[in-house]
């Protein structure tokens, strides 16, 4: 459900690949930037920026400065020492006279890269830390031609045994202790609980966010205390900058409830008191008004390894009208998608409530959520927010796109690869495009909000596997109303055949072409391609009787292919059914049972299979972004204008975003 950084993993998933041949372009923009290491950066175009009138150019100029401004907060939140070994890395990228081409020195810049892309020196997604490959006599060599006294740096750097993981997740270490990200400081996972558990007030029916915007450490004394990210707290420079522009941004503001949010967050950021938050996400959440958008703040908990403190993130966007329609339409039928769902009417709801959806395009990505993002946002998290007041759900069109247009730059993509036929891939260059588009849209507009748990039935009753279970839901309820002839009907699509790209898409993906992120021998733990194992596996095993999905090798190599797209539908139908009995009922023995039989072990033979193939198309498994630069255009001392400006080098991003938003 909710948030932005899990899609950010969807995204990578289901588009495989960045996808260089530097020398074929897509009219004239280019979306491929820069390759390393298993990173593929890319950029994203801003359509319709024109459309927007002067004022709201200007509004979003100051907003997505307030954004670029927090970036140095994740960096601190990620690893105590991420801003002096990232400073470090600049001067020597900046200063180093020596020789700059050949092997030591290009292994050094893969390394900055890295660094740089991780907002840190542990893996953005593994979580694990990075080494560089050049020796560490060459990085003190740099060091010292630089004029730079690294020593403990260097040490940290190549030291395996310091700060081995960012967010440890194992079960023998104290999961705090162990973890090398800064959220908490000499403080233990049990006494970081107890602090929490004696903070909540049970009864509270509108609980804030505990412990969402601070460090917790211990002091001289040994009392645990809250740091709190406040302007003259922890961050304070740069809280002090973003609210700066956050108070601009407020001066050239479409409308009182803009100005009035905006009011509320530099509140927030001033005092650090969690009810403003609260009071903010709820007009937030309201203002389903104003064309040009944002979040900045401390979000997402994904960092933290009790869920609590919220990472810095911040994105600016406005509504791309056009493609708002799509999700419009699709919301306005809500009733229509819930009662026709093929579950048990006991588990419908009588009245749905339509989590508003738009089509909108990013204007800039920070924090948490650069150079690494998401294609949707779906927030507040706070629940009782999203049950008494809605949440907003938006799909960001321009970074879908920007995904699926840098994957068409390269010949030997995954889905020449892994795809059986040239039928199934010419279906998903024409088709594949809208029709995941159309999946994320019926995911997060209907899906999550589909179905009601019977009465008497404890919310958490499927616990360690509810997140699983409820992405499995959602993308069920997708995939089935995906080939329905009502979507024609509606208009979303134009040819009846068109979902089976989708089909397609999924069932490789999910039982097979998913696990090239993942190490052999490992299982499958994250809750996303859980999911889509369970739906793919459960389907493949179903079917079988029926040859559904036929499992089928060439030349050595293994293919998924759908020979009855309508049983498949008719399968998934199924599966929706009975996990939505599982959650409306609470039935926590049988989530357990799907989730551990067909999400979590991987057919070693099949995985390792797959890596190798992965492996020999060199694509690269993660991707993310440069952002564009908006730029005042200036006459007379006057700005009249502000142009966009696309960057074709990630590193020369780094190094200006180094310079200008440096505040800690
Ligand atoms: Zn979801």
């Amino acid at each position: 459900m909710r948030n932005l950084t899990i899609m950010a993993v969807a995204t990578a998933l289901s588009v495989l690949a960045c996808a260089c041949d530097r020398n074929k372009e897509q009219g004239d923009f280019k979306y491929c930037v820069d390759e390393f290491a298993d990173i593929g950066v890319i950029k994203y175009q801003i359509p319709d920026w024109e459309s927007l009138s002067l004022q709201e150019k200007e509004y979003v100029y100051y907003l997505a400065e307030a954004a670029k401004f927090g970036r140095d907060i994740i960096w601190a939140q990620n690893y105590e020492y991420n801003l002096p070994i990232r400073k470090a890395l600049e001067t020597i990228i900046k200063k180093y006279d020596g020789a700059r081409e050949g092997e030591p020195w290009e292994q050094f810049m893969v390394y900055a890269k890295r660094v740089f892309f991780s907002n840190g020196i542990h893996h953005h997604y593994g979580e694990h830390k990075f080494f560089p490959e050049c020796d560490r006599d060459y990085m003190v060599e740099l060091f010292r031609a630089c004029g730079l006294d690294g020593d403990s740096l260097i040490e940290i750097i190549y030291n395996p045994d310091i700060a081995p993981v960012r967010k440890y997740q194992g079960t023998e270490k104290d999961i705090i202790v162990a973890s090398a990200n800064h959220l908490y400081e000499g403080v233990t996972q049990a006494e970081a609980e107890k602090f929490y558990a004696d903070m909540e007030d049970p009864d509270d029916p509108h609980p804030i966010s505990y412990g969402l915007n601070s460090r917790l450490i211990k002091d001289a004394d040994g009392n645990l205390v809250e740091l709190k990210y406040t302007t003259d707290g922890l961050y304070g420079e740069a809280l002090t900058k973003i609210c700066e522009n956050l108070e601009k941004a407020a001066q050239v503001a479409q409308n009182d409830v803009q100005k009035q949010t905006i009011a509320d967050l530099v509140d927030y950021f001033r005092t650090g008191d969690l009810r403003t938050w609260d009071k903010y996400n709820i007009e937030w959440a309201d203002d389903t008004i104003s064309r040009v958008d944002f979040i900045n703040g401390f979000i997402e908990v994904y960092g933290d390894p009790l869920g609590l403190k919220g990472n810095f993130e911040a994105m600016v966007n406005f509504k791309d009208i056009e493609a708002s329609r799509r999700t419009e339409i699709i919301s306005a039928n809500a009733q229509w998608f819930e009662d026709n769902s093929p579950i048990d009417d006991r588990f419908k709801k009588a009245k749905v409530k339509g989590v508003s959806a738009k089509v909108i395009n990013a204007a800039v990505i920070a924090g948490d959520t650069y150079p690494s993002t998401a294609i949707g946002i779906n927030l507040p998290n706070a629940d009782w927010i999203r049950k008494e007041h809605g949440s907003k759900s938006v799909t960001i069109a321009n970074i879908t796109e920007a995904y699926d247009k840098a994957s068409l730059e390269k010949p030997n993509s995954a889905l020449a690869e892994f795809a059986w036929d040239d039928a199934e891939r010419t279906r998903i260059k024409k088709y594949g495009y809208i029709t995941s588009n159309l999946h994320t849209d019926l995911h997060e507009c209907l899906g999550h909000g589909s179905g009601q748990l019977l009465e008497g039935t404890n919310p958490n009753a499927l616990k360690e596997y509810s997140s699983t279970l409820e992405e499995a839901r959602a993308d069920l309820f997708a995939l089935y109303y995906l080939a329905d002839p009502k979507l024609i009907e509606l208009g979303l699509l134009t040819d009846p055949e068109a979902y089976k790209a989708e089909y397609d898409s999924y069932i490789r993906n999910g039982i097979f072409t998913q696990f090239t992120r993942i190490e052999l021998g490992k299982q499958n733990t994250e809750a996303h391609m859980q999911n889509r194992k369970l739906i793919a596996d459960w389907c493949f095993e179903k079917g079988a009787a029926d040859n559904v999905i036929e499992m089928k090798t060439r030349d050595g190599k293994t293919y998924f292919v759908i020979n009855d797209y309508d049983a498949l539908r008719g399968l998934f139908a199924d599966l929706l059914a009975e996990i939505q009995r599982i959650k409306s009922e609470g039935d926590y023995a049988a989530g357990r049972e799907l989730v551990e039989k067909y999400a979590v072990n991987i057919d070693p033979y099949l995985h390792k299979e797959v890596l190798e193939r992965y492996a020999a198309l060199g694509l690269k498994p993660y991707r993310g972004f440069v952002n564009p630069s908006i730029v005042p255009v200036e006459k007379k001392g006057k700005v009249v204008d502000y142009r966009i400006e696309y960057c074709d080098d990630f590193v020369a991003q780094q190094l200006e975003y180094g310079d200008k938003y440096a505040t800690l």
